[in-house]
């Protein structure tokens, strides 16, 4: 068996999470098992109960075998289908919640909410300068407190890569849209964020 990638180990967090709260028949039990998110699971758990969830395991199996076969460094957006059922873009919820459950780093949702930082801005852009040859890849969503953050790299979220991986990555996102077609108007065929450096 392959070595499998931190990208591939930071979906398998996700998906491990979503299918201990499939599990769950105790309402009441949810908040101090998941105490990082705490409304946001119970949210996802009333969801599973009330069976409005039920497309979304057999969604990310089909998501994870793509993946596997990839086995790429930063992890590729979570399917927009199953983001949008279980309430990633809903406004009910801290965006330190959807963070934590996202495998964000603190210091990356700190930027991203307190310095309303919600896409790559001048600072990140001056950062890029001192980088050459090589293309930023992040997972797409994902806003980096900064393009260096060393937690953000081991966690599978962004990376500095050559050019040829970048080409497998779009590869990638290619078949990720055609296998799991979705309506999110954003993400079609977009799962990651990648900026250039110069040469
Ligand atoms: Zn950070």
């Amino acid at each position: 068996m392959q070595h499998e990638s931190v990208g591939v180990k930071s979906i398998l967090r996700i998906i491990e999470i979503l299918r201990e709260l499939s599990k769950m028949d105790d309402l009441s039990l949810v908040k101090s098992k998941f105490p990082a998110f705490p409304s946001f699971a119970e949210n996802i758990c009333q969801l599973f109960l009330e069976d409005r969830l039920f497309d979304i395991m057999p969604r990310l199996e089909i998501y994870l075998k793509i993946i596997r076969k990839y086995n790429p460094q930063v992890r590729p957006a979570i399917d927009p289908y199953v983001s949008t059922q279980i309430g990633v873009f809903s406004k009910n919820f801290s965006d330190w919640e959807i963070g934590r459950f996202l495998g964000y780093p603190n210091c990356c949702i700190k930027s991203f909410t307190e310095e309303v930082r919600y896409g790559l801005d001048e600072r990140h852009f001056e950062e890029l300068k001192k980088v050459k040859k090589k293309v930023f890849v992040t997972t797409a969503g994902f806003v980096p407190c900064s393009i260096f953050c060393k937690e953000s790299h081991s966690k599978g979220l962004a990376s500095f890569l050559n050019k040829k991986i970048v080409h497998r990555l779009n590869l990638l996102e290619k078949e990720l849209s055609i296998a799991l077609p979705h309506l999110h108007p954003e993400y079609q065929g977009h799962y990651y964020d990648c900026v250039e450096t110069s040469e």
